[in-house]
């Protein structure tokens, strides 16, 4: 059955999948949500025979129905390649007592290259089957890892470019070496002086900016977006939950029907809503448990109903979920409203005037299956060290929140399910705080020192993605006020 995208924030007839792909945000500002979930036309037995590739085409035929099989194979296969240093693309480790699911072998190793690898490929077929004749102008706000994924999944692309704002003084060092040596014609790399949500605001106000749309065109281009509020990037994600359920089953690890809980580390909220899509597709999913670091309005909004950004901005050692606006959040109150795009407007409007809004008892009642729970700092670094003693398997500082929450849920709650883990980074893209958890000594090394030590303690070869920056050249060094953040876009695309 055909699916249309409709507004979070109006009621209307929707629009299809490749033209909400291409629009990103819709014009009212509300995201993109399908009209209705589909439910898996495939048995979990079936998939988990499938190769990563074969699940992602069962799972993503359901939502993007505008799209040829050929089109989506295509785009499939040009994503999941060798980019990925293994072939099953997401593969599971078992470490402790949980199981650890590995978003992080791609070329930026982390978890966001599972969808930025293929957004560019859904993103040039979805402009040629609307017939758009403008080049694609990609604006991307990053925490640290969009950013590198994004370009390095649009680098060299036909007909796009793409520009990335980044806050200065609030990514790790290597996020920021990784995306500063961007090479490719058609990238752009900014440091703004201002936080994550500086840059997400700044972007949000573009693409929102009639005028400045109108300019682009007259000069041949067109802005898309690459954040996980393009619907394009969500899809993509909800195929790791599906694979790796289907892959346990097909390991004997649980039994047909047998529930488990997905935990994930988050921040924007568009890593957990694709887990919360899964679930409904059919993957027998019990709890879906939202952890975050310190910058805990997530955790708040769980427990009270009321989303309420006005807080002090935490900068923590897992800063891709140093974020106080969690966008995605929004496909998730739309439905859990019944799909009531006034009461959705309505809070996304107080959001934006009070900076906080209330939620219903029903809407509350509706989400009963997330659990909020957050990881401080020490609790972070703790639980690094923990699983590293019992067993050698050396956590990121994301799937570190993710795991102490984990602990944590299931003292509270109980919960005997399996946990699947979303380890959404590598070691090595966070080394220095991941080897100063183990060991205090390390405090003191340099930032390669500690790459070639952790490679040694963990036992596991240093990915490519970061020999490639060892000795690579700054190509990007723009740094701006956030107010001029259109001025940079004007420079790169030669507008006066
Ligand atoms: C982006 C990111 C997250 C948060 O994911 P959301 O989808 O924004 O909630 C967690 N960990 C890492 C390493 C990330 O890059």
């Amino acid at each position: 059955m055909a699916i249309h995208y409709l507004s979070t924030r109006s009621e209307g007839e929707g629009i299809t999948a490749s033209q909400a792909i291409l629009q990103g945000l819709s014009k009212d500002g509300g995201l993109f949500v399908p009209d209705h979930i589909p439910t898996l036309d495939v048995s979990l037995e079936e998939l988990s025979k499938m190769s990563y590739q074969e699940t992602a085409y069962e799972v993503m035929k359901l939502y993007l129905t505008d799209f040829t099989k050929e089109e989506l194979q295509n785009c499939i296969e040009k994503a999941y390649d060798k980019k990925f240093d293994t072939e099953e693309i997401a593969p599971l480790t078992y470490a402790e007592d949980a199981y650890y699911l590995e978003l992080f072998h791609g070329a930026t190793i982390a978890f966001k290259d599972m969808a930025l690898s293929i957004l560019p490929h859904l993103l040039t077929t979805a402009a040629r089957k609307n017939q758009i004749k403008e080049e694609i102008v990609i604006l991307t706000a990053t925490s640290g890892d969009t950013g590198k994924a994004a370009l390095a999944g649009f680098a060299g692309v036909e007909g796009t470019k793409i520009v990335v704002f980044y806050p200065k003084n609030g990514v790790s060092p290597i996020q920021e070496k990784q995306m500063v040596t961007q090479v490719g014609d058609n990238t752009y790399v900014v440091g703004i002086h201002g936080n994550f949500d500086d840059a997400q605001t700044g972007v949000k106000k573009i693409f929102n900016d009639a005028a400045f749309a109108e300019e682009m065109k007259q000069a041949g281009y067109r802005f898309s977006s690459a954040n996980s509020i393009n619907i394009g990037r969500l899809v993509p994600q909800i195929v790791y939950y599906v694979y790796s359920y289907a892959k346990l089953l097909g390991e004997e690890k649980i039994k047909a029907g047998e529930k488990v809980n997905v935990v994930v580390p988050t921040g924007n909220f568009g890593n957990i809503l694709a887990a919360h899509y899964a679930k409904e597709m059919g993957v027998p999913i019990d709890r879906l448990v939202c952890a975050s670091n310190e910058n805990k309005v997530l955790f708040d909004f769980f427990q009270s109903g009321t989303y309420d950004r006005n807080r002090e901005f935490m900068l923590t050692s897992s800063p891709s979920m140093d974020i106080l606006i969690s966008s995605n959040l929004e496909r998730l109150l739309y439905e859990v409203a019944g799909r009531d795009a006034k009461l959705c407007a309505s809070l996304m409007s107080d959001l934006q005037t009070k900076g906080s809004y209330v939620i219903t008892d029903e809407m509350k009642k509706n989400m009963a299956d997330f659990f909020g729970g957050y990881a401080s700092e020490e609790e972070t670094a703790a639980e690094i060290k923990r699983v590293y003693e019992s067993c050698g398997y050396v956590l990121d500082t994301h799937t570190a929140v993710a795991s102490s929450v984990c602990q944590d849920f299931r003292k509270k709650t109980g919960n005997t399910n399996p946990c699947i883990i979303a380890s959404t980074a590598s070691p090595f893209k966070f080394t220095r705080s991941v080897m100063t958890a183990i060991d205090s000594k390390y405090d003191s090394w340099s930032d390669f020192d500690l790459v070639d030590e952790l490679s040694k303690i963990g036992n596991v070869e240093v990915p490519k993605a970061i020999e490639e920056i060892r000795n690579a050249k700054v190509v990007h060094d723009h740094v701006c006020e956030k107010e001029e953040m259109v001025n940079q876009i004007k420079a790169f695309l030669n507008l006066k």
